[in-house]
C-alpha cells in the first residue's frame, strides 16, 4: 500500500517556457466568467440573490469574480438531516465502489484543470505554479485514498483465534463528518478531507473557508458528477463561527475534520467535549512555529534557496512554512547576507504573471494581523529588521504584503504562529545546540522542521530529539507529497493522523469485530 500500485500525478514542466506561456494564456479564457455559488444540499444549489456577497480577487480588489450566498442554520440543519438519513446506505456501499467514485473525480479534475487553476489564481491569489501543484495534490489525494480504501477497508480481515471460532475485523463509516477546510489550500485540503471521509463510508457536510467558496462549489459539483450520491455530500459555505455553533454541538455529527488555526481547533474540541452524546473524533491539522537549524557544515547556497522557498513561497501562507531560522554563529554573517540579497530578487505581484514569485495575502484581516506583528516586533528591543523586500504599494490594488526578515534573540519572543511572509532569524553558538532544540520543542507546536547539516551524527541526533511531525534534511520544508511525505503535526499543531498517509482513513472509520462460533 505504500505506493507501488500508484504514482502521483505529474506537474507541468515549468522550465518549458513555450508550453507554460501557452497554458497561462489559455486559462485567461475564463477571465470574463462570473461565478454564482451557494449551498449545495441534496444536489440542489441554493442561490439566493438577496443573500449574495461579492467574491473579490485579492490581487485586484476592483475585480469581482463572483458572488456567494451563505448557508443559513436552516440550510445546515437540513443538510445534516439528509446526510444523517443517507449515511447507512452509503456505509454499506463497498469500499471498492466508493473508491471508483473518487477515481472518477480525479479524472474529472484532470479534465477541468484549466478552470480550476484559474479559480485558484483569482480567488485564492495562488501563483501559477502553486495553482498547478494544488490541483495535482487534490488529484493525488483522491487516487491515494481510493487505493487505501480498496486495500484496507474493503474486506473483513480474518484474525487468528481458537479452534471452533472465526474472528473477523473490519472498518465501517462513522456517520456524518463535518469537514472544515482552509483558504490556503482551498482545493487540495478541501478534497483531501472530504474524499477521506467519503472513502471511509461517511456522509459529509463540507464547510469551505469564507474566502474561497467558488473552488469548493466546483469541487462538490465534480464529486457529485463522479457518482458520490447527492444526499451523501453537501456544501455549506458561510461564516465558520455561526455554522460551527449550529452543527458541532449536534449529536448527529459523528466526527469533525478541521484544518486551520490552533485556537479554532481548541474551540471545536471544547464544543465536542461538552456534548451530551457520543464521543467522536476531531481530526485537526493546525499551525506551526516551524524552525530550521543551519549548522556550520551546511551548504550556504542551498540554505539560501531552501530558506526563501520555505519562508516565502505562497507568501508564507502555509502551515508548514519556515518561521524561525537558527544559524550557527560561525557562518551567520555570510549566510544572512546571502539570504537578504537573494530575497531582494523576489518579485511581488499579480499571481497570473509568470514572473511573479509572491502573490497577494488572502484578505484585509491577514494584512492587519501581519502589520500588527511587524509593529510589535519592531518595538521589541531584542529584535532588529534585517531586510524588507521592496514593494511599490502604489502600483497595486490588492492585499499585498512584502517579505520581512528580522533578527531576534529567542524563539519565545514569538507567542504564536504568524501566518505570512515574515522570517525570524536567531544566531546560536555550537554549545547552545541542545538549548535551541528544547526551545523549539517548548513552543508546544510540532509541525515541520528542517536541518541543514552534512554531519551524519548530527542529522541522526537532531531528527530524533526534535518533536515535530515532518522533518526535512538539507531541503526546503514545504510541499509534502501525498503518499510520500504524509503530512501533519503534534501538540498545538494537530492531532494526526497524517493527511496523505496510510493511516488517515482509519481515523474516519470505526472498527467492528465479529466472532463466530463455528
Ligand atoms: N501540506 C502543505 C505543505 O506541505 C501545507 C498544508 C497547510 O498549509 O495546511 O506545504
Amino acid at each position: 500500500i505504500f505506493g507501488e500500485e500508484r504514482k502521483n500525478s505529474l506537474g507541468m514542466d515549468i522550465s518549458d517556457s513555450i508550453a507554460v506561456s501557452q497554458f497561462a494564456n489559455d486559462i485567461r479564457e475564463f477571465s470574463e466568467k462570473k461565478w454564482q455559488v451557494g449551498p449545495i444540499i441534496d444536489g440542489e444549489s441554493f442561490l439566493d440573490s438577496a443573500e449574495f456577497t461579492e467574491v473579490v480577487n485579492p490581487a485586484h480588489l476592483e475585480n469581482v469574480i463572483g458572488e456567494v450566498s451563505s448557508a443559513t442554520s436552516a440550510h445546515a440543519l437540513n443538510a445534516l438531516e439528509i446526510a444523517h438519513s443517507a449515511f447507512t446506505k452509503w456505509q454499506n456501499v463497498s469500499a471498492e465502489e466508493r473508491a471508483k467514485c473518487l477515481e472518477k473525480a480525479a479524472d474529472l479534475l484532470e479534465e477541468r484543470m484549466k478552470e480550476l487553476i484559474y479559480i485558484l489564481i483569482v480567488e485564492a491569489g495562488k501563483i501559477l505554479s502553486d495553482a498547478i501543484a494544488e490541483v495535482r495534490e487534490a488529484i493525488d489525494f483522491l487516487r491515494y485514498y481510493a487505493m487505501i480504501a480498496k486495500n484496507e477497508l474493503n474486506d473483513w480481515k480474518k484474525l487468528s483465534g481458537p479452534t471452533g471460532e472465526d474472528n473477523f475485523i473490519f472498518f465501517e463509516g462513522r456517520g456524518v463528518f463535518l469537514c472544515i477546510s482552509p483558504w490556503n489550500f482551498p482545493l487540495a485540503i478541501f478534497i483531501g478531507q472530504v474524499s477521506a471521509a467519503l472513502a471511509a463510508g461517511n456522509a459529509v457536510l463540507a464547510k469551505p473557508a469564507e474566502q474561497t467558496p467558488i473552488i469548493a462549489y466546483e469541487a462538490v459539483k465534480i464529486l457529485h458528477e463522479a457518482g458520490i450520491p447527492k444526499n451523501v455530500l453537501h456544501l455549506i459555505p458561510g461564516d465558520g463561527w455561526y455554522l460551527g455553533k449550529t452543527l458541532v454541538p449536534d449529536n448527529r455529527i459523528s466526527g469533525v475534520a478541521f484544518t486551520g488555526s490552533t485556537q479554532t481547533a481548541q474551540i471545536i474540541n471544547r464544543m465536542l467535549a461538552s456534548r451530551d452524546g457520543p464521543i467522536v473524533p476531531l481530526i485537526a491539522e493546525t499551525g506551526g512555529l516551524n524552525a530550521m537549524i543551519v549548522d556550520s557544515s551546511a551548504l550556504l547556497e542551498q540554505v539560501t534557496k531552501d530558506v526563501l522557498i520555505s519562508a516565502f513561497r505562497s507568501g508564507g501562507q502555509r502551515c508548514s512554512a519556515l518561521r524561525v531560522l537558527f544559524i550557527q554563529e560561525d557562518i551567520a554573517e555570510k549566510q544572512v547576507k546571502m539570504i537578504c540579497n537573494a530575497a531582494q530578487e523576489l518579485k511581488i505581484g499579480d499571481p497570473i504573471q509568470l514572473s511573479t514569485d509572491i502573490g497577494p495575502i488572502i484578505d484585509k484581516a491577514s494584512i492587519d494581523m501581519l502589520t500588527k506583528h511587524t509593529e510589535k516586533i519592531s518595538r521589541d528591543e531584542d529584535s532588529n529588521l534585517l531586510f524588507k523586500v521592496p514593494m511599490d504599494t502604489n502600483s497595486y490594488n490588492g492585499y499585498f504584503f512584502p517579505p520581512y526578515i528580522y533578527e531576534i534573540q529567542k524563539i519565545s519572543q514569538l507567542k504564536q504562529e504568524v501566518f505570512g511572509p515574515i522570517l525570524h532569524i536567531i544566531r546560536f553558538n555550537k554549545s547552545q545546540l541542545n538549548e535551541v532544540i528544547s526551545d523549539i520543542n517548548n513552543t508546544g507546536y510540532g509541525l515541520t522542521f528542517s536541518l541543514q547539516s552534512r554531519v551524519q551524527s548530527q542529522i541522526a541526533l537532531i531528527s530524533k530529539k526534535i518533536s515535530v511531525g515532518n522533518v526535512y534534511i538539507n531541503r526546503n520544508q514545504i510541499g509534502a507529497a501525498v503518499g510520500t511525505q504524509p503530512f501533519g503535526g503534534r501538540g498545538l499543531s494537530g492531532t494526526g493522523p497524517k493527511a496523505g498517509g496510510p493511516n488517515y482513513l482509519q481515523r474516519f472509520s470505526i472498527e467492528k469485530v465479529v466472532s463466530v462460533n463455528t
